[in-house]
C-alpha cells in the first residue's frame, strides 16, 4: 500500500482519536484535510489562521507524536491555510504557512512566519500580549440573580434562566429566548445567567454580546478578510449569549454567520441565550430558517411587573443604597409607573439623588413632580371605551346597562361618573363623548359634569366612587 497524505493523516486521526476528547476531536481535526506528501512533509488545510494557532497551542504535542510515528524523525508539517474570499464570488484561495525549519520535526519548532495580508486576529476579544488565549465574558456581575426579583410577571422566564444556569446546554431550553418590552429585565436577566454559570463552571468559556455588536464584528472581519476567524471565533464558545436579536432584523448577512454559529455550538452541545423586544412569530425580516432555530428551545416573556412585584424592586433597590424612604412614596411611585422598570428605577434614583442634594426630606409632592417627569412620555391615552368599561365594571354591570335609556339611579350615576372622567381624562368633544356613551347630547354630558361635581362635595359615598375611580385611571 503506497502511502499518500490521505492515508498518513488518517493513520494520524485515528490516534489522535484515541487521545483527546471526542467533542475536541470534532472541533479540531475533522475540518482539516490533508493536502499533500513530499519528502516527508506533510501539508494539511486547516480553515483559518486561528485554527492553525489553536492547534499550535494546544495540540502541538500530540500531532507530533502522531505523525512522527507515521513519517519518522525527520517529519514535517506544513500548514496551509484555507481563506475564504469575502468579496464577490471568487474562488477561495489559500495562503501557505511554509516551514523553514530543516532540522528537527517538531511542529512547534518550524517557527511557522505568520505573514500574510490580515495578520490582525480573529479573537476580537483577545487581550493583547497574552497568549494564551482567554476570551472575557463581557458580564456585568451586578446583574445577578440575587437581585433579580422574581414575581408573576418573570417567574418562568427567571427559573428557566436558573435551569439553564444549573445546566448550560444540558436542558431543552437551547436555545433560551427571553422576550419582553423595553426595560422588563432581559439584559439584566440574561447576563445574571452568564453570571452564575461562570460562577458554578469558571472552566466554561461564556461570552454576552449586543446583537448590534456581533453584527460590527462581523461587518469588520469581512472588511478584513477574516470571516473564518470569526466564525471560530465564536464556535469555541461554551455559553453564547445575545442579546437585542431583533437587532439582526433584515440583516441578511450577519444572520447567515450567526446561523451558522447557531449550529455549531447548538450541535455540540453549547448553550445559545438570546433576548429579544418581541416574541420569535413578530419579528420581522428575520429568515424563516433562523426564525425556526428560535423556536427549538424555549420561548419565555418577560411581562410588566405587578405592583407587588414594583414594590419589592424599589424596596430592594432602596436597601441596597441604604436609603430610607417612608412607605406612602414608595407606594406612589410604584402605583404611577407600571410598565417598564428602567423607568421605575430612574424615579426612584432621580428621588434620591434630590433629596440629597437639596438636603430636603422626600415629600410626596416632590415624588409626583419626579413621578410625572417619567411618566410624561410613556402615559398613554385613556380611551371612552376603556372609561366605560372600567366604570361598568367598578359598578358590576355591563356597557349595555351603563349606556341605556334607563332612568333607574344607579345606572344614571354610574353613567355620568363615565362621562365625567371621559371629559377629565380624554381630549374628546361634549359632543363626541355624548355620542360614544349611549347616544347623549352635548348638554347631557355637561349635565352630568356638574351633577358629579356637585354630588363630589355633598356626598361622602359619591365622593368615594370618584376616588376609586380616578385611582383606576391613573
Ligand atoms: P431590558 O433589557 O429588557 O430593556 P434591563 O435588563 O436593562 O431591561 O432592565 C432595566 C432595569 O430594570 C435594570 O436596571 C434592571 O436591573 C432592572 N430590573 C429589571 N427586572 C428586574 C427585576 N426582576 N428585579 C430587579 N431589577 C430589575
Ligand atoms: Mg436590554
Amino acid at each position: 500500500m503506497s502511502v499518500t497524505a490521505n492515508s498518513v493523516w488518517n493513520n494520524c486521526l485515528e490516534f489522535i482519536q484515541d487521545n483527546i476528547q471526542p467533542q475536541a476531536f470534532k472541533t479540531w481535526f475533522e475540518p482539516i484535510k490533508p493536502i499533500k506528501l513530499s519528502e516527508g512533509a506533510l501539508s494539511i488545510q486547516v480553515p483559518s489562521k486561528f485554527f492553525y494557532e489553536w492547534l499550535e497551542e494546544h495540540y502541538v504535542k500530540l500531532l507530533k507524536v502522531a505523525l512522527t510515528k507515521e513519517l519518522g524523525n525527520t517529519a514535517k508539517l506544513v500548514y496551509i491555510i484555507k481563506m475564504e474570499n469575502t468579496y464577490g464570488n471568487k474562488e477561495p484561495f489559500t495562503e501557505q504557512i511554509p516551514s523553514t525549519n530543516r532540522g528537527q520535526v517538531s511542529p512547534q519548532e518550524m517557527d511557522v512566519p505568520i505573514k500574510s495580508k490580515n495578520p490582525e486576529l480573529k479573537n476580537p476579544f483577545v487581550i493583547p500580549g497574552i497568549r494564551n488565549i482567554k476570551i472575557e465574558s463581557q458580564l456585568n456581575p451586578n446583574y445577578n440573580f440575587d437581585n433579580f426579583l422574581e414575581g408573576d410577571s418573570n417567574r418562568l422566564a427567571r427559573s428557566a434562566g436558573m435551569a439553564v444556569a444549573n445546566k448550560p446546554g444540558g436542558t431543552s431550553f437551547n436555545p433560551l429566548l427571553i422576550f419582553g418590552g423595553v426595560g422588563l429585565g432581559k439584559t439584566h436577566l440574561a447576563h445574571a445567567i452568564g453570571v452564575e454559570i461562570k460562577d458554578k463552571y469558571p472552566e466554561r468559556t461564556v461570552l454576552y454580546i449586543s446583537a448590534e455588536k456581533f453584527t460590527q464584528q462581523y461587518i469588520e472581519s469581512v472588511k478584513k478578510n477574516t470571516r473564518n476567524d470569526f466564525i471560530h471565533f465564536y464556535q469555541l464558545i461554551d455559553v453564547l449569549i445575545i442579546d437585542d436579536v431583533q437587532f439582526l432584523s433584515g440583516k441578511s448577512g450577519t444572520q447567515d454567520v450567526f446561523f451558522h454559529i447557531f449550529n455549531h455550538l447548538h450541535q455540540n452541545g453549547k448553550q445559545v441565550i438570546l433576548t429579544s423586544d418581541k416574541a420569535p412569530v413578530d419579528m420581522q425580516d428575520i429568515e424563516q430558517r433562523l426564525l425556526s432555530r428560535f423556536k427549538w428551545g424555549l420561548s419565555a416573556e418577560l411581562q410588566s411587573p405587578d405592583f407587588e412585584t414594583r414594590i419589592s424592586i424599589l424596596r430592594n433597590k432602596l436597601y441596597r443604597d441604604g436609603v430610607e424612604m417612608s412607605e406612602d412614596i414608595i407606594d406612589y411611585v410604584a402605583k404611577h409607573i407600571k410598565s417598564n422598570i428602567r423607568e421605575l428605577e430612574g424615579a426612584i434614583i432621580s428621588l434620591i439623588a434630590q433629596s440629597s442634594f437639596n438636603k430636603k426630606e422626600v415629600t410626596l409632592e416632590l415624588a409626583q413632580e419626579v413621578v410625572e417627569k417619567f411618566v410624561k412620555n410613556t402615559k398613554r391615552e385613556v380611551s371612552i371605551d376603556y372609561i366605560q368599561k372600567v366604570v361598568s365594571d367598578y359598578f358590576e354591570m355591563d356597557v349595555a346597562t351603563l349606556q341605556s335609556k334607563t332612568r333607574k339611579r344607579h345606572i344614571v350615576q354610574a353613567r355620568q361618573l363615565a362621562m365625567f372622567f371621559a371629559k377629565k381624562f380624554t381630549k374628546a368633544s361634549l359632543a363626541s363623548i355624548g355620542s360614544q356613551i349611549g347616544k347623549r347630547d352635548h348638554a347631557t354630558v355637561l349635565h352630568a359634569c356638574k351633577t358629579v361635581d356637585n354630588l363630589a362635595e355633598t356626598d361622602k359615598q359619591f365622593r368615594k366612587y370618584i376616588d376609586d375611580l380616578t385611582k383606576k385611571f391613573s
